[in-house]
Parts: C-alpha cells; structure tokens; sequence
C-alpha cells in the first residue's frame, strides 16, 4: 500500500497527473500503483487508486455470473410456507404481484424498482460497460452508462431487501412452518456476486480504460 504525494505551492504539474481525494479533496500528485496495490489519502486515509490485474476479465465473469443468478434469485421460490394447511409459495416477483393486488401500489413499485429494476440496470451498464472497453467508438457512451451506473448505485437495495425477508422468516417461524427455497440461495449467491463485482472493478482503471490514454488497463 502507498501514501499519494502531497503537492506543494509551486509549478504544479499538467492536470490529469493530479488526483482529488473524494472524502476531503486534497488535491496530490497522481500516485502510480503497480498490480495488486493500492494508494491511500495522506489526509484521510481513504482508498484514492486500486489496481486490479485482469480487472476486464474477472469482471467480465462475475457480470455474467450475476446475470444469470438474476432470473432464478427473482423468479425461483424464496421460501415456502406452510400455515393452517395451507401452502404459500413466494418469489420475488410473485411479492411485487401481491403488493400490487393488496392495494400497496406505491410499495409494490418501490419493491419492483430497488430490488428488479435497479440491480438489472447496474448489471446491463457494467456488462455493456466493459465490454466497450476496447472499442474507441463505442467508449462515449460507455463513459454515460458508467455514469448512470454510479447515479443507479443509491437505488440498488438488494441488502436491505435481503434484510427484510431475513426478518419475515425470523416472525414467521414460530407461526408456520417455512421452508427455504432455491431462490433464496441465488438471491444470496447474486448479492455477494455483486459485492465481489464491486470490489474487483476498480473505478479509476475503469475511467482510464474509457479515455483515449488508457491502454494498459483494457484487459
Ligand atoms: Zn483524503
């Protein structure tokens, strides 16, 4: 791990060899990093540069393993539960359905929004994203997506969906008997899968890899 360079008053240097730290804007040489390493804020510690080695290709692998743990985490049964002889099968979907048909519109939208729509679109942005990478035509609008894709990042709520249902189960224990299903597990398999995601595709190779310089990092 390395500490960036302070600047000091003087000549500075031509712009894009100079970084903003994000947390308190202290303006420093742009560090160079080699693979696997990282620089940190002298100020305040934060996470200025990570350099992933492959960063395209593992996230192109973990993209794709996302999108497909997408239709079973939404579409495949959650839990099942048994109550008075009667048995209830819920999905994802089928919740957003049911809130919609109970009256709860506004609910079942938000639902439908922060857990389907949102994570698709972050998923769509990133693979399209990547994918652009080695395309000089194709990279200004990769750079929109990518933007849009860090707007979409608030409205992602696939853990405090996740949370939700942990406290159903935690509620329902005792009154029905439950049962989880395979849903559950892609639903769990695709939260650490975007995790793992974010991790893995450091954003500043990103933006090098989309500006006309960046060479190194398309790989
Ligand atoms: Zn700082």
């Amino acid at each position: 791990m390395e500490q960036a360079e302070k600047l000091t008053a003087g000549n500075l240097p031509p712009l894009k060899d100079l970084i903003a730290c994000h947390e308190c804007d202290l303006l420093m040489h742009h560090p160079h990093v080699g693979e696997e390493q990282k620089a940190c804020c002298p100020r305040c510690g934060y996470e200025l540069v990570v350099h992933r080695s492959h960063m395209r290709r593992r996230a192109l692998a973990l993209v794709l393993t996302a999108l497909l743990l997408y239709v079973p985490a939404n579409f495949l049964p959650i839990m099942s539960m048994d109550l008075l002889g009667q048995n209830a099968v819920d999905t994802v979907w089928s919740g957003v359905i049911g809130l919609y048909h109970s009256g709860m519109r506004g609910v079942a939208a938000v639902v439908f929004l922060c857990s389907m729509l949102v994570p698709l679109l972050k998923l769509l942005c990133q693979l399209f994203v990547l994918l652009a990478m080695p395309y000089a035509s194709l990279r200004p609008l990769a750079c929109r997506l990518y933007r849009i894709y860090h707007h979409l990042r608030e409205w992602g709520m696939l853990e405090v969906y996740l949370f939700g249902i942990l406290v159903s189960i935690v509620k329902l224990i005792d009154l029905a008997e439950l049962h989880l299903g395979v849903g559950m597990a892609c639903f769990i398999a695709l939260m650490m899968t975007q995790v793992w995601l974010e991790v893995t595709m450091s954003p500043h190779q990103v933006w090098e890899a989309l500006s006309e310089e960046g060479e190194d990092a398309r790989n």
